[in-house]
């Protein structure tokens, strides 16, 4: 954990300088990677800033101290996964709470909810965030908390987070916002009242599809007390060559976000006014969209007929990445839940990467017409 008191630079000079870029020992140009596991102590009553690694290591506090000024929170935590991070702050709640989800969340926020937090206790309710009356209505007595995703996976509707805000705070409960589908560059929750942020690091701070790694930011020193206890409790911690490469994918978090939300904006436009696409979500912002073709049927050799992107799991690279939800990222949705959401086969969600729009606007034309032949 670490705390960093102020954040006097503009967002895209913080990706680069923000007091955690540098080795403190030897000025190198970037934290070398501590791979060890213990720090020998000065002396049984003088303990050195790092004792055991599961604690502290000092590859994982810069990163953290990274995280914390880009969300400009009072502290960060960085976890092994997404995953471990939703977790991690979950157990903040104990049996008997209760919490307010956002209805088409990713899949596996909806499965460790249902099938590992429901069994200690923790209440959930699923509804759709994006209508403040909907939430106020699931509110209960014991609702401690709000888990809401900025932009929601995969249909991207769009939560008001101030509006989330206030309701949490009129009923006393902590906003918890997984920013994952936005990143800090494009959207800041802590600095728009949410308590606790949410990343799965995996995609847009990693970015280059070569790490598994989530991060949590907190705004208050009291939730950072409670953070930095269960990260040291449970220990579901990031490890130092992971950190790494989390902290140089950082430094280019604004350049790719800028060029892939441009694309990403025209390429949803250029789908609306295709013959072969029935329906386009794109809520304005941010580098995923997704569609539905004519037919469901084409669904699954159109993706298999693209060259371009990776064909799976995962968002937020530099490459292009085609998913088909209902098969991949919600695959774990049982399918009477999936079918209600509207889940199909036929639902496409594409994470826009690096390359040149005419060039995946060609793929998916020639992918259009493989599709249709197949299908004759
Ligand atoms: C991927 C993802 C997660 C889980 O992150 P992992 O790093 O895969 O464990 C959580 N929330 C959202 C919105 C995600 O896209």
């Amino acid at each position: 954990m670490t705390s960093s008191p102020t954040w006097p630079r503009r967002f895209a000079t913080r990706l680069l300088h923000t007091g955690h870029e540098q080795d403190p020992t030897t000025g190198a140009a970037a934290v070398p990677i501590y791979q060890v596991s213990m720090f020998d102590q000065p002396g049984l009553e003088t303990p050195g800033e790092f004792d055991y690694a599961r604690s502290g290591n000092p590859t994982r506090k810069a990163l953290e101290g990274v995280l914390a000024a880009l969300d400009e929170g009072h502290a960060a935590f960085a976890f092994g996964s997404g995953m471990a991070a939703v977790s991690s702050v979950l157990m903040l709640f104990s049996a008997g709470d209760h919490v307010v989800v956002t209805d088409d969340c990713y899949g596996g926020t909806y499965r460790v909810l249902t099938r590992v937090f429901s069994r200690f206790g923790l209440q959930a309710t699923f509804v759709d965030t994006s209508d403040p009356d909907a939430v106020r209505a699931a509110l209960r007595p014991n609702t401690r908390a709000l888990l809401v995703e900025s932009v929601s996976n995969p249909f991207l509707k769009r939560t008001d987070i101030p509006a989330m805000a206030r309701v949490a705070q009129a009923h006393g409960a902590l906003l918890i916002v997984d920013n994952t589908f936005l990143s800090p560059a494009l959207s800041r929750p802590l600095t728009e009242g949410a308590d606790i942020v949410i990343h799965s690091a995996t995609k847009y701070l990693g970015g280059h599809s070569d790490v598994v790694a989530g991060a949590v930011v907190v705004k208050t020193p009291a939730l950072a007390q409670e953070l930095g206890f269960l990260q040291n409790a449970v220990g579901a911690v990031l490890g130092p060559q992971d950190c790494f490469l989390l902290q140089r994918g950082i430094k280019t978090l604004q350049v790719r976000l800028e060029r892939q939300v441009r694309t990403a904006g025209a390429l949803a436009k250029w789908l609306t006014e295709r013959p072969e696409v029935r329906r386009v979500f794109y809520p304005g912002t941010g580098a995923v969209v997704s569609f539905r073709l004519a037919q469901d049927t084409l669904a699954a050799p159109f993706v298999e007929s693209l060259q371009l992107p990776l064909l799976g799991v995962s968002l937020g690279a530099v490459e292009s990445i085609v998913t088909v939800p209902a098969r991949h990222s919600h695959a774990s949705v049982p399918v009477a839940e999936r079918e209600r959401r509207g889940i199909t086969d036929g639902l496409i969600r594409f994470s826009v990467g690096l390359e040149d729009l005419e060039d995946l606007q060609e793929d998916f034309v020639r992918a259009f017409t493989q599709a249709d032949r197949a299908a004759a």
